[in-house]
């Protein structure tokens, strides 16, 4: 491993002399250090905030300690039905952050530590490309054979939709809320807002969630949004789509949205997730010639930019070959994968549709491969096959007391293309499905496999034995 010990900070004008910098040390950044470091090469990583990036810090952790709190609190809500006298007496919010924000610190010193350990120097600060080479904090600059952009994304609002991070508020805000809004609106159905709904309607919060497109959750297969539109109904979870946000005003208890038609709706606040944007302005990457598309860096199938030697990874960058997702486990794979090419190992281009994708509500969406139309759209519908098994057949989800399905796309004749799965808990099962999805796996051949009873794992087993034509637990 290369010896960083000279390489002191952000104290003067030249910096060091490295094998590789790295802006940025979210999922995709410090992925890359950590396999750089691995493969013996000099790293500096630049980060302007906290290792750990969004996911850590204002993402993927924190709102699934807040999801969790609120499977707590309907636990206990529900625990009549299960023979237990509990009673729910209500959410301490302080509380609430001191459990997720424990979780949080708790990963970051691990992060860090993980970090040091490999020789990886961490510079603090705000870093700019000021070369093909060259990496400029405050007035240090730092010199790389190679440099990967990874600054990763912000959450974006609408034109003339300001976040005041008070009743019009963005993902960030909402995860330091003091208190339980009596009442929210969401704008926006995809993953953030769906999760956040989910979260305040089991700390007793009236939500409505406003969607432009016709479903929840809209770049799922059809049959789990309707799953989840199931769900939410049944909790009390309000949702409208085809409505479009026309604008906001503020009034003496919070915000009234007016949707296009003339509707508005009354709440609290205001939780913008609409989607968001690459963090790639004003930071030397046009000047340095690197190619820009609607504010993402623009990659090959390596994370090769436009400029020779300079890569991006994570949120930042725009795929030619897929639409790709913005997810951590999306981050840690092109850090990884950017590293070992930049060591002139053999490396395999990421299949972004083989990514498996979760959205953790209650219930939880879980998918990977094709959804039905895009499988119709590559194969044509002759040539494409589905079948679903209802989680009612399945002796843990009833335990559980969770509904939803495991839908299957395949070829006719051919391998499994797609897996898609409803209910509490199943974000867990699409591990299994991702191997099915990018092995080319036959129905037949996962038919075969044994899964463990009783446990939700079953249901893709069910739905393999019902596609390969010998239903176990399925009524004619
Ligand atoms: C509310 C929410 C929930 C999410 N939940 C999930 C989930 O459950 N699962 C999942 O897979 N994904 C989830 N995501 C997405 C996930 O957080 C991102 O895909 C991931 O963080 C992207 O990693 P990245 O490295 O590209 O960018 P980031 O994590 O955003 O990291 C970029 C880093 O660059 C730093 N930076 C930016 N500019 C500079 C500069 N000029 N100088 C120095 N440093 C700079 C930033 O401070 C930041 O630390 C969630 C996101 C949000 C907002």
């Amino acid at each position: 491993m290369a010896d960083n010990a000279g390489i002191a900070g952000n104290t003067g004008d030249i910096g060091a002399t490295v094998d590789l910098a790295i802006l940025g040390g979210g999922s995709g950044g410090y992925a890359a250090a950590l396999r750089a470091a691995e493969l013996g090469r000099s790293v500096v990583l630049v980060e302007k905030d906290k290792v750990g990036g969004t996911c850590l810090h204002r993402g993927c952790i924190p709102t699934k300690a807040l999801l969790h709190a609120g499977e707590i609190a309907d636990q206990a809500r529900e625990s009549a039905q299960f023979g237990v006298n509990a009673t729910f007496e209500g959410i301490d919010m302080g509380g609430v952050h001191k459990y997720k924000d424990g979780v949080v610190d708790k990963n970051h010193k691990g992060l860090v530590g993980l970090i040091k350990s490999r020789g990886i120097t961490i510079i603090e600060g705000e870093g700019r490309l000021t070369g093909a080479q060259q990496l400029t904090v405050g007035d240090t600059t730092y010199t790389a054979k190679n440099i990967i952009l990874a600054t990763g994304s912000y959450s974006r609002t609408l034109p003339g939709l300001e976040l005041d991070g008070g009743r019009v508020i963005a993902s960030e805000h909402a995860l330091q809320l003091d208190h339980v809004p009596s009442s929210a609106i969401v704008l926006g159905g995809g993953v953030i807002g769906v999760e956040f709904a989910s979260a305040w309607r089991s700390f007793g919060t009236e939500v409505t969630i406003i969607e432009a497109l016709p479903h929840l959750v809209p770049l799922e297969d059809e049959a789990n949004s309707k799953l989840l539109e199931r769900a939410f109904r049944r909790r009390g979870i309000g949702f409208k789509l085809n409505a479009r946000f026309q604008r906001v005003e503020h009034t003496e208890t919070g915000v009234r949205v007016f949707l296009e038609g003339g509707e508005n709706v009354d709440a609290e606040l205001l939780l913008v997730a609409v989607g968001r944007g690459p963090t790639s302005a004003n930071l030397g990457y046009e000047e340095a010639g690197i190619s820009i598309e609607r504010g993402f860096v623009t990659v090959d199938e390596y994370c090769r930019t436009s400029v020779p030697g300079i890569y991006a990874v994570g949120d930042l960058v725009a795929t030619r070959q897929a639409a790709h997702p913005q997810l951590a486990h999306v981050g840690f794979a092109e850090g990884i994968m950017v590293a070992e090419h930049i060591a002139g190992l053999p490396v395999v281009p990421i299949d972004y549709a083989g990514v498996p994708r979760i959205t953790y509500s209650s219930p939880e969406v879980a998918s990977v491969g094709l959804t039905e139309p895009q499988a119709v759209a590559k194969f044509g519908a002759d040539n494409v096959k589905t079948v679903t098994y209802d989680l009612s057949g399945n002796g843990r989800s009833a335990i559980l007391q969770t509904k939803g399905a495991v839908k299957l796309v395949a070829q006719t004749d051919g391998p499994v293309l797609g897996v898609h799965i409803v209910g509490d808990r199943v974000g867990e099962l699409i591990a299994e499905a991702q191997l099915i999805y990018n092995w080319e796996a036959l129905p037949s051949e996962v038919a075969q496999l044994i899964h463990p009873h009783p446990t939700q794992s079953e249901a893709i087993g069910e739905a393999h034995l019902l596609l390969a034509g010998k239903p176990l637990h399925v009524h004619d």
